[in-house]
């Protein structure tokens, strides 16, 4: 996913891309998209530098960590950026041993270059956006850890008692 952001003389600006999810390269079993990229960034500029706040949204289909099926769920997820254009005649400085640079997402391209690339960190703000152990709902039941049941579309009677009757023994010995 690439931005314009030096084309012209815009001191701030919105920009809006949509990219299809191919152009991504996540290859997961967690997750597929159900929808495009959308990225919508606001900057600011002074003359050779550029900070972005960028927001990512899509739609994703996942499965259920407790029932198994699959559903949709819209993500988003927000990240900033600093891109710097290099002077004619500046040499690329070498940030390598800058940790603080890093966190702060920050792009440098030649001085006869317009666009950045923003593709890994649109990649990275996606991952980072699916959630962990995703649910289909907060309240979904899960399957039945007997019969394999999907307790969301009905009981299918199993005992379940397992764990209350232990405690039940376990209650009669603070009587004595
Ligand atoms: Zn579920
Ligand atoms: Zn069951």
């Amino acid at each position: 996913m690439k931005l314009e952001i030096f084309e012209d003389n815009r001191k701030r600006d919105v920009i809006k891309v949509d990219s299809s999810p191919q152009d991504l390269d996540v290859d997961s079993k967690e997750f597929s998209f159900c929808d495009e990229i959308h990225l919508n960034c606001n900057f600011q500029r002074d003359v050779d530098i550029v900070s972005l706040q960028c927001e990512v949204r899509s739609r994703v289909r996942l499965e259920c960590s407790r029932c198994l099926d699959e559903f949709e769920r819209d993500i988003k997820e927000q990240f900033s950026l600093v891109a710097r254009r290099l002077r004619k005649g500046e040499i690329l400085p070498d940030y390598s041993e800058n940790e603080d640079d890093d966190e702060k997402n920050l792009i440098i391209i030649e001085h006869n270059t317009n666009v950045i690339d923003v593709t890994d960190l649109v990649r990275d703000a996606v991952i980072f956006s699916i959630p962990f152990n995703p649910v289909c709902k907060e309240s979904c039941k899960g399957l039945c850890n007997i019969c394999g049941n999907n307790l969301n579309e009905k009981e299918c009677g199993c005992k379940k008692e397992t764990i209350n009757s232990a405690w039940k023994d376990l209650s009669g010995l603070f009587d004595k």
